[in-house]
């Protein structure tokens, strides 16, 4: 017997072969978040479906947290899941039920987006953690795990005591690709200019199976670190993909073409496991920052 995956699969070399383009299934996570979810999901929706590959559905967490365990989002049946939730100053832990459908539907090979914020989610939630593989704030500090940097051409896993998440007020800043052959960078600048933003530093996490992928340098200037810091990296957990980006604080930082063409190709990459989308012509160049309206 075929899995629903297989199943997808066929369907979609099925449709190839007639020259259709099927579009994939994702589904967007809100209704709790330290930021202003109104506003960003519809950006996230917006930039999903203009890649043509998805089909876009929201799953919105009910406003009182004591009606959250009627939310369950049907996770497995898509494929994938881009979270723009956290329950990190609000409340809004999900329940038991929804926590298991989401690990086993990741496990079982639906791909996630954790989009900025939603790495300050459910702090004490170990599977949840290992799926984002890094995050911050909500009382984060050395035992969720090592923090992450990039110095000398490698990554360290810095296991001294800190507590986790933080960042300066926001500014322009160079996002510098650390795996550029991989699908999600590949074809794109080496270096390019990301929009007036957050640049989160010391993020920790069990960063197991994690390939940081690009890193911002957080100027101290700034109240930063003075260190290469994760700014877009994957995880692996079970047969899913994992796509992270720190980016995207509000729909003014999601304008830059960087942020929009490494979201739409970390999407897609999440949820194949290949990325067919080409360098969009107006990608931020190391010394020129793009925006879209
Ligand atoms: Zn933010």
């Amino acid at each position: 017997m075929r899995t629903r995956r297989e199943f997808t699969a066929a369907l979609i070399a099925a449709a190839g072969a007639r020259g259709e383009v099927a579009q994939r299934k994702a589904l967007i996570v809100d209704g709790r978040n330290n930021h202003d979810w109104r506003s960003t999901s519809p950006v996230l929706k917006r930039l999903l479906e203009q890649t043509g590959l998805f089909h876009v559905e929201c799953a919105t967490a009910p406003p009182d947290n004591a009606q959250l365990e009627s939310f369950l989002p049907v996770f497995g049946s898509f494929d994938v899941i881009a979270l723009n939730y956290s329950d990190f100053g609000n409340g809004g832990v999900w329940s038991e039920r929804a926590k298991s459908a989401f690990v086993e539907a990741v496990n079982g090979g639906v791909g996630v987006v954790v989009c900025h914020a939603a790495s300050s989610a459910f702090a004490e939630w170990r599977e949840f953690n290992r799926i984002t593989g890094l995050g911050g704030w909500g009382g984060r500090d050395e035992r969720s795990g090592p923090n992450l940097y990039w110095e000398g051409g490698v990554i360290v896993r810095d296991r001294s005591p800190a507590k986790a998440g933080h960042h300066g007020p926001r500014h322009p800043y160079a996002v510098v690709a650390r795996q550029p052959a991989h699908a999600i960078l590949a074809g794109l600048p080496p270096v390019w200019t990301h929009a007036s933003d957050e640049l989160y530093d010391t993020l920790r996490g069990p960063a197991e199976e994690l390939e940081v992928l690009a890193t911002a340098w957080s100027d101290p200037a700034f109240a930063g670190t003075g260190r290469h810091e994760p700014a877009l990296f994957t995880v692996r957990f079970g047969r899913g993909r994992i796509f992270h980006t720190t980016l995207g604080h509000d729909p003014a930082a999601m304008q830059c073409v960087g942020f929009i063409a490494t979201l739409q190709r970390g999407a897609e990459w999440a949820a194949t496991g290949r990325v067919t989308q080409t360098c969009p012509s107006d990608f931020p160049t190391e010394r020129q920052l793009r925006l879209r309206a």
